[in-house]
């Protein structure tokens, strides 16, 4: 049997102890590599710490793949004895926030770290509000750097009353509260000696108790990404479902096009196969020669999802460069391409303070959230967020860089 995984994301505000964090999970559950640790205990002796700097691990990751010498740029894995962790977009990658909002990253389950000392911040609050726009609920809060401050049980109270006030304006519980040290260790694999007042879960704990997501159990959504036509003339089709299983013999129906068709043949790696699960590549035979091209969707017969060329959505703004109302953009949903303006903008909120900047806007700035209405050209077919995260989800363009992040509400 393979061993389930669950994909976290750690945010919380720069130097809050997130690498630290991480470098800590991967040495106390023994997924680092001897060399590596070597090389990040050299490096903290030479520079006179006493303790592993564990934030040092990130950066070497960081510098192997600027250097191309990682393959997989953006995960890496731990495991506990329930599972295997893939920790997605380390913090400090460039492109953490706009991976986030753009859903090259896909978490199941959140850690927000905050400085004890510190107390909570402006990543802090925005990172938070980011999780909530994208509907993770499942967020584990833990008040980092507890040995700062002498492993204070008032301080924790203090800042774990902090913390869940802000989340509680954007209608998040955490699933837990914990207080620890990355650097020293303390609950974060084990029970800490230094805080006998706390009784809960360690960090590890906390994250075996997270229930995963099962897109498996939605109904069929196969973005066409590519047609091939191979020598003896059969059309594949390629792609995978965003959500649900595509089976040999099943019905689809096409999107836009709306016309009914069945799968005659899935292949995958040029073998037959029975089936295509949920983010499982591979090509379609259809049954017959309706007209399909990249982009269209199909789509179980029995629960289609809307087509429309209006679009509703939550929208964060990173460009430097405001957004104008009836600016041409270019909205990309899934393998779906389409030329669009930005009909209205309903409201602006800045996703720190989450201050409401204005309403009816004609321009939206940098770091903004907005609910827009946005118009396509051509028919686009999208969901809720909510209800399937992958068809929820898009990106807006301008002269092919990612201006925008946003969510269908
Ligand atoms: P990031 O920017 O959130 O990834 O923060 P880092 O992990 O790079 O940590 C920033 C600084 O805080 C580093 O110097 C860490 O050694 C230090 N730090 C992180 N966690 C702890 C902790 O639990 N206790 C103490 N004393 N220092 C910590």
């Amino acid at each position: 049997m393979t061993r389930e995984s669950l994909r976290i994301v750690i945010v919380g505000h720069v130097d809050h102890g997130k690498s630290t964090l991480i470098g800590r999970l991967f040495f106390d559950t023994g997924s680092l590599p001897a060399d590596k640790l070597n090389e990040i205990q050299r490096i903290s002796r030479d520079l006179g710490h006493s303790d592993v700097e564990f934030a040092f691990l990130m950066d070497h990751l960081q510098e192997e793949r600027d250097q191309g010498i990682t393959i997989d740029t953006a995960q890496t894995f731990f495991k506990t004895q329930k599972r295997d962790y893939v920790i997605i977009d380390a913090p400090g990658h460039r492109q953490f926030l706009k991976n986030m909002i753009t859903g090259a990253s896909q978490a199941e389950t959140a850690l927000l770290v905050i400085d004890a000392k510190e107390g909570v911040r402006e990543q802090t609050t925005r990172h938070a509000y980011i999780l909530s726009l994208l509907g993770l609920d499942q967020i584990i809060c833990v008040i980092n750097k507890m040995d700062q401050v002498r492993y204070s049980e008032e301080r924790f109270n203090a800042v774990n009353m902090e913390i869940c006030h802000f989340l509680e304006t954007i209608a998040i519980e955490p699933s837990m509260v914990i207080p620890i040290s990355a650097l020293k260790g303390d609950n974060v694999a084990g029970q800490s000696n230094n805080m006998a007042w706390y009784t809960g879960p360690t960090v590890l704990d906390a994250l075996d108790l997270c229930t995963r997501l099962e897109p498996e159990q939605k109904p069929c959504r196969f973005p066409v990404q590519d047609i091939y036509t191979i020598p003896s003339g059969l059309r594949i089709i390629a792609g995978r479902p965003e959500a649900g299983t595509v089976r040999a013999g099943q019905e689809l129906l096409t999107l836009p096009h709306g016309i009914k068709t069945s799968v005659s043949r899935i292949e995958k790696y040029t073998e037959d196969t029975i089936s295509l699960s949920t983010g499982e590549s591979g090509g379609l035979i259809l049954s017959d020669q309706v007209p399909v091209s990249r982009g269209d969707v199909l789509v179980d017969p029995e629960a289609p999802p809307p087509v429309s060329t209006n679009v509703k959505a939550n929208v964060f703004w990173m460009s430097p460069e405001p957004l104008k109302t009836g600016e041409r953009l270019t909205f990309r949903c899934t393998t779906q391409q389409s030329v669009c303006s930005v009909k209205e903008i309903v409201n602006r909120i800045d996703s720190s303070s989450l201050e409401l900047l204005g309403t009816e806007s004609e321009s939206m700035n940098n770091t903004e959230v907005g609910e827009l209405l946005i118009e396509t050209e051509n028919p686009v077919i999208v969901e809720k967020h909510a209800d399937i995260p992958q068809m929820g989800q898009f990106v807006l363009e301008r002269d092919q860089n990612v201006v925008a992040g946003g969510i269908i509400v």
